[in-house]
């Protein structure tokens, strides 16, 4: 084995992996399997600064786990994750910054219950950054038109409300990349714009972001790209206008029959 490589992964091929890319984020040829569930299956995929990426498809078909295979909540198996060029998914690498430089939220917020939304927001850049960001903090809820709530608990907030302090939190370790899986899944229908009108002032923003979304209508909107995913691969990339109008792969047509 080569040095630094590990048990389980091959990294022979590291050296090929990582030529000639000038995106923000690549993914080249990741794999990901849990015991003998093959999850992802090879998955290539470049984003550029600023650029608003949707992943589609059916419950199971990896949208999460190729998210958390991004920001390295998850090992790959093979292939590699670069970030600005430089290979995170490296065994043995310190995986602090690289969390901190791609944020991830989720379908469920989890807000501390016993802490105001702003202190929530406070937590991680005081424990990890070691300073005080609370002038940022109110920047930011300021920004997201959540400065009236900032001082309240969770369970003052609508689910809405909690899903936007949660992306504030996010935000607030000063991320160059966000990735959001399902995060308007969990809410009541009528709590769903407010959170979408949160990724579209980010978008606008220039922020580089990565979504796992059933919001058919908000991909087609305001995605730059659009990934079908089923069973593991990336079976359909493309513009959303010809994604969701005129897609190539029947098993994409048959997705969105089911979905539209
Ligand atoms: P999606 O987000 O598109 O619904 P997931 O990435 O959550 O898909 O799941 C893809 C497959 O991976 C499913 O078969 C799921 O059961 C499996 N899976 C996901 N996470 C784990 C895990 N931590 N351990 C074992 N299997 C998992
Ligand atoms: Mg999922």
């Amino acid at each position: 084995a080569p040095p630094g490589g590990s048990a389980g992964r091959d990294t022979t091929d590291r050296s090929a992996l990582d030529v000639g890319t000038t995106a923000k984020l690549s993914l080249r040829s990741v794999q990901k399997a849990f015991g003998d569930n093959a999850v992802l299956r090879g998955i290539h995929m470049d984003v550029a600064v600023g650029e608003m990426i949707c992943l589609i498809g059916a419950s199971g078909s990896g949208k999460s786990t190729l998210l958390r295979c991004i920001n390295q909540l998850e090992s790959i198996d093979e292939g590699a994750v670069l970030l600005d060029g430089q290979d995170i998914s490296e065994p043995g690498l310190d995986l602090g910054p690289v969390r901190r430089r791609i944020g991830i939220v989720f379908q469920s917020y989890n807000l501390f219950p016993h802490m105001s939304a702003l202190e929530n927001v406070l937590l991680a850049p005081r424990r990890v950054l070691r300073r005080d960001s609370t002038a940022e903090a109110e920047a930011l809820f300021d920004r997201f038109g959540l400065a009236e709530h900032m001082r309240k608990y969770p369970d003052q907030l609508s689910g809405g409300q909690q899903q936007r302090v949660a992306v504030i939190r996010a935000l607030a370790m000063q991320p160059e990349i966000m990735l959001f899986d399902e995060i308007t899944a969990a809410l009541d229908p009528e709590l769903v714009g407010e959170v979408l009108n949160v990724l579209r002032q980010l978008r606008a923003e220039g922020m580089t972001m990565i979504l796992a979304t059933h919001e058919m209508g908000f991909a087609r909107e305001l995605a730059d790209s659009v990934c079908f995913m089923d069973g593991g691969v990336i079976v359909e990339q493309g513009p959303p206008e010809r994604i969701f109008t005129a897609p190539k792969v029947a098993r994409t047509q048959a997705f969105l029959r089911s979905v539209l």
